[in-house]
């Protein structure tokens, strides 16, 4: 591991750096449009520079870099992941696959190692979804995904995405410009943290991604009857967040006994909410994922069922509203093979795992093959400032990426 232990320590130094580019002085914070955005990039861009590569920011503000291919036409292949956080971030989620796709793009060009594939990092400005509430807008901008009616969109201090844009320096209506050709992508393979315990328990540095698990999610109201604590007797009473709370441990239940699905409920809101008052209404999330959508599905149907005995036995009304859907995205078994390869070369047994939580790989996934790589992260830690990773794992990271890009030119 010897000659990435080097770039390792640039990897961290610099995630440190973008680490402290942030809208609240407080923690990390750095969201789409905002003055750190355009920080984070020029930061970036300085680095794609510095490591040879030619750098341009898209129409809807992903900063760009090519390590141009000594072939004429030559196709594409992408690395990279986001520069956007979460308020009160850690500094590892979604920057180390960009800054250490720039590294290893230096490191072939210290070396004068020339490609039949120009190799582009992206590093996506919105994935994360914080400040307009909708998630992978930098990504989906690149596949064509972009809706009309997200202009309007409104952040929390009432400000539109198409003035957000216009603020910075961008056009709504360009928004077509930044989406990308599918016929010349060779692929798109992203470094990123597990942001789970599983690589941690195993004792491994990074872990192959097999796919990245769809998602469903819901919001359940059930209605009761208010009533005084006092007064109406046990046996007369429609206890709304009684019943929604039998239901909640149902959900436990069930996805404990479904191995590959992960189901939970982390929303509840109870009305009329007071001391005395029995409850009347009570409203709960349910977020339910796989990365086998039938096993999803089949799982879900049993859930929803024994909510509606426990309602029907209660007689209370349930009612069920569905607020999210996206299907499983498998990764490409070339692509995978090739991370395997590059993870055996470093002399690393590859565990191959699924990813719980959503990436741009699952945008990138409609227009190229897309594979993943995952580096291990203290606890599973992530979405918080204690994120933490070892500069051991990025060399591994880093080394296994290089495998994998090398052997990626003769295939
Ligand atoms: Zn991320």
């Amino acid at each position: 591991m010897g000659e990435f232990s080097e770039l390792a320590t640039q990897v961290m130094a610099r995630c440190e750096t973008l680490g402290s580019l942030s809208q609240d002085p407080h923690c990390l914070d750095r969201r789409y449009l905002t003055e750190q955005h355009k920080l984070a990039n020029q930061l970036t861009s300085g680095w794609m520079i510095e490591a040879g590569m030619t750098t341009w920011q898209d129409a809807v503000g992903n900063i760009w870099g090519r390590y141009t291919s000594s072939v004429p036409n030559a196709p594409r292949l992408i690395l990279g992941s986001h520069l956007d956080t979460v308020p009160n971030g850690g500094k590892y989620d979604g920057m180390l696959g960009v800054v250490a796709a720039i590294s290893l793009v230096a490191m072939f060009d210290g070396t004068r190692t020339k490609f039949p594939f120009h190799i582009d990092i992206v590093g996506f400005c919105d994935e994360e979804g914080t400040r307009f509430g909708t998630t992978l807008l930098g990504s989906r901008a690149l596949t064509g995904q972009w809706q009309e009616n997200w202009r309007y969109l409104k952040d929390a201090n009432g400000i539109s995405l198409e003035q957000a844009m216009n603020n910075f320096g961008l056009s709504f209506d360009d928004i077509a410009s930044a989406s990308i050709a599918r016929t010349d992508i060779l692929g798109y393979l992203e470094l990123h943290i597990e942001q789970g315990p599983v690589l941690e328990q195993e004792d491994l540095p990074v872990g192959v991604v097999s796919a990245i698990a769809g998602a469903k999610r819901y919001n359940m109201t059930v209605e009761g009857m208010a009533g005084h604590a006092g007064t109406v007797p046990m046996s007369m009473r429609y206890d709304a967040l009684s019943c929604a709370s039998e239901m909640i441990l149902a959900v436990e239940h069930i996805s404990q006994h479904r191995p590959g699905v992960v189901a939970t409920v982390g929303k509840i809101e109870n009305a009329p909410n007071g001391v005395n008052v029995i409850s009347g209404r009570t409203l709960f999330s349910l977020d339910i994922r796989s990365e086998d959508d039938e096993l999803r599905d089949k799982a879900l149907s049993e859930i929803i069922d024994s909510f509606n005995a426990i309602a029907a036995r209660r007689q209370l009304k349930l009612s069920i509203e569905q607020t999210h859907s996206a299907p499983a995205v498998k990764c490409n078994e070339h692509l995978k093979q090739a991370l395997v390869k590059g993870v055996e070369a470093s002399g690393i047994n590859p565990r191959i795992l699924a990813s719980g939580a959503g990436h741009d790989a699952m945008a990138m996934a409609d227009i190229c093959p897309v594979a993943m790589l995952f580096t291990r992260c203290k606890g599973g830690i992530s979405h918080h400032p204690a994120e933490s990773i070892t500069e051991y794992d990025v060399a591994v990271s880093l080394s296994a990426l290089y495998n994998t890009i090398s052997n990626l030119q003769h295939a």
